[in-house]
């Protein structure tokens, strides 16, 4: 992280994604550096519990994607986006895990977003929910994990530029932002916007950003408070974006004056019950990364700055 320079709110949206396990999507012209934001994004995340480092081993192993190594780090997976179905999703005679099961526990990475088959598209929406996938097969089904962190890169139109340069043709246009709409981009909360470079802020005195590490750390802590409050409520370990609406009420109750404040602004910005959960969910996260106990005004509003605003 330290490597790239400036972008620090696609850092900070980064960093929330990693401490919650939120989706997170990354827009904005060619060349602004979201490919390698999106590969630094796997030096944030915490390193695999033991159980973890078996599991993902496993899968590893049985798709033969390694030597006899052992995997440590949470995997990162990136397929082009001309890669066929079976070897997204998985399949095959004798069912092989596809890149979601293989980015199991990591991120799995799809760059250039809206140029990926719709039927790969569709096919992972239900896992992104269920954490597994389900490969049917004429004599039976096979199920493989599929928990992994979805982030995913796109320019703002088909050209590139996104403003008043563009010179997409209207259907053009509307083909592409109808694969950005609906219910698989529905299931990602984290949308930051990547934007040209502006040199003047690196002159040579200019220190470099934050690393990596720094940053690691304080998504660890933000995941332990997350297991913790869990615990306390007698709702199984999981991170923030994981909790079902029943779970939100007991994990993350909010004062009844932020709770007016907040009902308020979501009707003013027209949130749909979804947007609503989702956006407390991550106000919570940037509460955590915080080590606040409870969620404030301030977590909320930034919360909402994080929501889909290119369609
Ligand atoms: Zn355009």
């Amino acid at each position: 992280m330290s490597l790239i320079r400036g972008q620090e709110s696609a850092k900070r949206g980064l960093e929330i994604a990693a401490a919650g396990g939120h989706n997170i999507a990354l827009y904005g012209p060619p060349g602004t550096g979201k490919t390698m934001l999106a590969k630094a994004f796997q030096g944030i995340l915490p390193p695999l519990s033991d159980e973890e480092v078996i599991e993902v081993t496993s899968i590893h192993s049985i798709a033969r994607t390694l030597g006899n190594d052992v995997i440590v780090a949470p995997p990162f997976r990136a397929p082009h986006h001309t890669a066929s179905y079976a070897s997204i999703v998985g399949g095959g005679a004798f069912p092989r895990p596809g890149e979601i099961t293989l980015s199991h526990r990591g991120v799995l990475f799809l760059d250039e977003f809206p140029e990926f088959n719709s039927s790969v598209i569709d096919a992972l929406r239900e896992p992104l929910e269920e954490k597994r996938i389900t490969i049917a097969r004429a004599r039976g089904s096979v199920t493989f994990p599929a928990h992994c962190i979805l982030v995913i890169a796109m320019n703002p139109c088909p050209c590139g530029y996104g403003d008043d340069r563009c010179t997409c043709s209207a259907a053009r246009r509307g083909q592409y932002l109808r694969k950005i709409s609906g219910p698989f981009i529905d299931r990602i909360d984290v949308w930051v916007a990547v934007s040209k470079i502006d040199y003047d802020e690196f002159g040579v005195e200019s220190g470099r950003g934050e690393t990596s590490e720094t940053m690691a750390m304080r998504v660890e802590k933000a995941r332990s408070l997350q297991y913790h409050r869990c615990r306390e409520h007698d709702v199984k370990e999981k991170c923030n974006s994981e909790l079902g609406v029943a779970e939100l009420e007991k994990v993350i109750p909010l004062s009844p004056a932020l709770s007016s404040f907040f009902s308020a602004t979501a009707e003013r910005l027209g949130l749909s019950g979804r947007g609503y959960h989702r956006t407390l969910k991550i106000g919570r996260t940037i509460a955590d990364l915080d080590g606040k106990e409870e969620v404030g005004k301030t977590h909320i509003l930034e919360a909402l700055q994080y929501r889909q605003k290119i369609i």
